[in-house]
């Protein structure tokens, strides 16, 4: 793979592709821009080096053609951060004049990616008339790596195409922690499911010296060791998946510790051994807390994905809280934290700069780590130029 920082472009029209799907609110206004700052080294970049470019990315899950999912918002904010370029955002890039009447704007960005079928089925027809805007393709989104779409792989067979500089950020980052952390390695898994999460899991016991679980997955795994957890969150159906899972790590010596107490719905906490029928666990509770922050301020390098309560409402968010603070006490260490409602559960909390790296790619980050540093996104940028 080529970065865009190691090969000579100028000149060229560019097909960007970045990853623009914000959050939005009710009233269309975007909730948090980072997504959108995180890509403007690469745009810069690339408008230094008197490109012009042609931007495209996905926003939400449209199922067709929908103003409600229109980057009209991103586009306007991008024109904010940068100012000196007339930012236009065509419609529908297949009906030709559209674009040709554009075509001397430096900066033009494509209506949502997901409005066009071809997208998701990446189909070569599509690829083609995407790849026909440009002379060069640079992928910026490694957020959307993990997909297999026109925007993603299929456009890398028909040009050239290098890798942004937000996509090096993250890769050195997260290949750093999957190749060669400073140990001990603690990692922090949680969220709702374990079936999501039991690869990820899994490639942390060969990773991290210790693997704190809490939230919903773990709930599952106490189930699954025969505790009671009456009305609580769980997948019975990954019980078997479960018992699978703490078998390999007692084979590879790893600790999964699982949480030995909890506050339930009706706001007590109780400990592990005491759940009865009617009980709702919502959070880890007060002895968990203290033995995971005893264990992550030991840690070298912390990695974090998933609350480990019900965060969004504030009776459940106290032990999600109290990972947090663990992590931003412990100086010594390199701290990751990624995954949508992770990052949105501390998006509030002061100190979040004490974090090394808060990773934007949810689903991207986990399978980067999962698969070892492979995605479709990433693997077809290194085909691509090793065939050049
Ligand atoms: P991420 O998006 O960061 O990867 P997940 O999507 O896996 O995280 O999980 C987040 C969800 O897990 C939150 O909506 C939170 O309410 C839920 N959750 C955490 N703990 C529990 C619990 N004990 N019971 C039910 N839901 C839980
Ligand atoms: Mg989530």
């Amino acid at each position: 793979m080529k970065f865009i920082d190691e090969v000579e472009i100028s000149n060229k029209k560019i097909i960007v592709r970045v990853d623009f799907n914000v959050p939005l609110n009710q009233d269309k206004t975007i909730a948090n821009d980072q997504r959108i700052k995180d890509s403007i080294p690469s745009l810069s970049y690339l408008l230094d080096q008197d490109n012009q470019l042609i931007i495209i990315s996905h926003l939400g899950r449209p199922k067709t053609r929908d103003a409600s999912f229109s980057l009209w918002p991103v586009a306007h904010r991008l024109q904010k951060y940068l100012p000196e370029y007339n930012i236009k955002l065509i419609d529908d890039f297949l009906t030709g004049n559209n674009i040709t009447s554009h075509s001397f704007n430096k900066v033009i960005m494509l209506e949502n990616i997901r409005f066009y079928e071809g997208e998701d089925k990446n189909d070569p027809k599509f690829v083609n008339q995407l790849a026909s805007l440009g002379d060069i393709f640079v992928n910026d989104a490694f957020a959307a790596c993990h997909r297999d779409t026109a925007s993603i792989t299929g456009i890398t067979k028909a040009l050239p195409s290098y890798a942004g500089l937000l996509i090096k950020k993250e890769i050195n980052i997260l290949n750093k922690i999957i190749k060669d952390p400073q140990k001990p390695v603690v990692a922090i898994i949680a969220g709702s499911k374990i079936s999501t999460k039991v690869g990820l899991i899994e490639r942390f016991c060969d990773i991290a010296d210790y693997i704190l679980l809490g939230g919903g997955l773990a709930n599952t795994l106490l189930a699954a060791q025969g505790n009671q957890i009456g009305k609580s969150l769980a997948e019975p159906d990954a019980i078997e998946q479960a018992l699978k899972l703490l078998d390999q790590a007692k084979i590879k010596n790893i600790p999964l510790i699982l949480p030995t107490d909890s506050v339930t719905i009706t706001t007590e906490t109780k400990p592990i051994s005491n759940i009865g029928p009617e009980d709702k666990i919502m959070d880890i509770g007060p002895q968990t807390q203290e033995q995971f922050a005893k264990i992550i301020s030991t840690a070298k390098t912390i990695i974090w994905n998933g609350p480990v309560g019900v965060f969004e409402d504030p009776r459940f968010r106290k032990g999600t809280d109290a990972i947090y603070e663990a992590i931003i006490a412990n100086s010594q260490a390199t701290s990751i934290v990624g995954g949508g409602d992770t990052i949105s559960a501390i998006a509030e909390n002061p100190g979040t700069e004490k974090i090394t790296h808060i990773s934007p790619a949810g689903g991207a980050m986990l399978e980067f780590i999962e698969n070892n540093g492979h995605l479709p996104g990433l693997d077809s940028l290194d085909t691509q130029t090793n065939s050049n």
